[in-house]
C-alpha cells in the first residue's frame, strides 16, 4: 500500500430508485483488485443528465489518474468543462469526489472522518420530518417522533407551502401544484403556536418555508414566528432574494438556516461572513461532494455559523453517510436532516448509518463505511416520469418557485 501508484480503471453511475426519490450512485473502481469508492451524484429531478455528463464526459477524462490525488482532481474536474457551477456536473463531479474519499479512506484503513481529523463528537443530532393535513394532525406526529426520541423535529402542515382549501384561480388556469403565499403564512403561524403549546418548550421545533413566501412576507413571517423559539427556519427565501437576509436579521433574533439550493461559494459567502444566517445547508452533492464542503464548513466556523447539510430522501443513502463523516468532525456541526430510510434501503445499501434515540451513528469501517447491492439497486429502476410537484403555480396560475 501506499508507495505503489493507484490509479482509476472506471467510472460508473448507478441509476436506482428503491423508494419515491431517483438516485444516482457513482462507483470508482480502480487498478487495485477489489478496491472501488462509492459517492453520491444525486440530482433526483435530472438523473438522466447526471449519467450522461458521468458516462460520456468525467469517465474519460478521468481513467488513468491517481486516485491519491482527490484535490486536483476535483479542481480540475470543475474547470474542465469551461462553463462551470451547474448543478448537473456538480452532481457528476461529487460522485466521484465522494467515491474518492471512499478509497483513500480504504487504503488508509481509515473511516473518513479520521482523514478531516478525527471527532468532534461521537454522533450527530438529526432533525426528522412531522407533518399533517391540520395543525392537530402535525401534533399528532411531531409527538410520535419525540417519544421514538427525536428531539429536534420539523413541523410541515399540507406540504410545502400548506394546502389552501379555497384556491381562487382565473378561467382556465393550467394544472400544477398550486398554493396561496399569503394563507400559508397565516396558517403556519397558527400550527406552530399549537404545536409549541402542546409539545412544550424543551422538544427543538423547525419549520423549512421552502422559499414559498415573497420577500416582504418572509420578513414579517420571521418576526411573527420568533416567540415560538425555532431551533431554526428553513430556506426563508430563495437564493435569488439573498440581499433580503439583511432586513430580516435587523428586525428579529429567529434563527436561520439557508442553502439547499446553492450551487458555489458565491452565493453564500457574504451571508456566511456578514452573519446573516446562522446554519449553513447545501446540499452536499449539489456544490461538488466533501472537498468543497469541507470549505464551507471551515469557513463558516470561521464567523460562528454552523452547519445543517441537506438530508431528504433526495440525498441516497451513500450521500448521507459522507454527510455523517462532515458531521462527527465538523467543530461547528449543528443538526442533520435525516429522512428515515427503509427496509429496502438498508437492503440495498450496506452499512447505511442508524439512528438511536435522536442521534445517528457512523460506522467504524474504513472510508464512507457504505456500499451498493448492485444486483438489487438494478431490480429498481428508475421511472421516466416527469416531475408533477415541482410545477407550482401560485393562486393566479403563474409559475412559482417550488
Ligand atoms: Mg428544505
Amino acid at each position: 500500500m501506499g508507495s505503489s501508484r493507484v490509479t482509476i480503471e472506471d467510472v460508473r453511475p448507478i441509476l436506482t430508485q428503491p423508494g419515491g426519490s431517483r438516485l444516482v450512485v457513482v462507483k470508482v473502481l480502480t487498478s487495485e483488485p477489489g478496491l472501488y469508492g462509492v459517492g453520491c451524484a444525486t440530482f433526483t429531478q435530472r438523473v438522466f443528465a447526471v449519467e450522461a455528463a458521468i458516462e460520456r464526459h468525467l469517465k474519460p477524462f478521468l481513467v488513468g489518474r491517481d486516485v491519491d490525488r482527490i484535490e486536483e482532481i476535483w479542481q480540475m474536474s470543475m474547470v474542465h468543462g469551461y462553463w462551470r457551477n451547474g448543478p448537473v456536473l456538480n452532481n457528476a463531479v461529487s460522485g466521484v469526489d465522494q467515491a474518492l474519499w471512499d478509497i483513500k479512506g480504504k487504503r488508509a484503513g481509515m473511516p473518513v472522518y479520521q482523514l478531516f481529523g478525527g471527532k468532534s463528537r461521537e454522533a450527530a443530532a438529526v432533525y426528522v420530518h412531522a407533518n399533517g393535513r391540520s395543525k392537530e394532525e402535525v401534533a399528532d406526529s411531531a409527538e410520535q417522533l419525540h417519544e421514538k426520541g427525536f428531539r429536534h423535529i420539523r413541523v410541515q402542515m399540507g406540504g410545502y407551502g400548506g394546502a389552501a382549501p379555497e384556491m381562487h384561480t382565473p378561467e382556465g388556469a393550467l394544472p400544477g401544484n398550486y398554493f396561496d403565499p399569503r394563507s400559508y403564512g397565516r396558517a403556519m403561524l397558527g400550527m406552530i403556536e399549537h404545536v409549541r403549546e402542546r409539545m412544550g418548550d424543551e422538544v427543538e421545533l423547525l419549520h423549512d418555508v421552502h422559499e414559498r413566501l415573497h420577500p416582504i412576507d418572509a420578513v414579517q413571517f420571521a418576526k411573527d414566528v420568533e416567540q415560538y423559539r425555532l431551533f431554526f427556519l428553513e430556506d426563508l427565501l430563495a437564493p435569488e432574494d439573498n440581499e433580503w437576509f439583511e432586513t430580516i436579521r435587523d428586525q428579529c433574533a429567529t434563527p436561520l438556516a439557508m442553502g439547499e439550493l446553492f450551487n458555489n461559494p458565491h452565493e453564500w459567502r457574504r451571508l456566511v461572513s456578514d452573519r446573516l444566517v446562522d446554519f449553513i445547508r447545501m446540499h452536499v452533492s449539489q456544490i461538488g461532494g466533501l472537498t468543497p464542503a469541507r470549505k464551507a464548513a471551515t469557513f463558516s466556523d470561521v464567523f460562528g455559523v454552523r452547519t445543517a447539510w441537506h438530508g431528504p430522501g433526495d440525498t441516497s443513502p451513500v450521500g448521507h453517510a459522507a454527510n455523517l463523516h462532515l458531521d462527527v468532525w465538523a467543530p461547528n456541526f449543528g443538526i442533520q436532516e435525516w429522512y428515515q430510510p427503509s427496509e429496502l434501503d438498508y437492503e440495498m445499501f450496506p452499512g447505511l448509518p442508524e439512528v438511536r434515540d435522536g442521534y445517528l451513528y457512523p460506522n467504524e469501517l474504513p472510508g464512507l463505511g457504505i456500499d451498493i447491492d448492485e444486483a438489487l439497486a438494478a431490480e429498481h429502476p428508475c421511472e421516466e416520469i416527469v416531475e408533477q410537484w415541482t410545477q407550482t403555480r401560485r393562486p393566479d396560475g403563474s409559475a412559482a418557485r417550488p
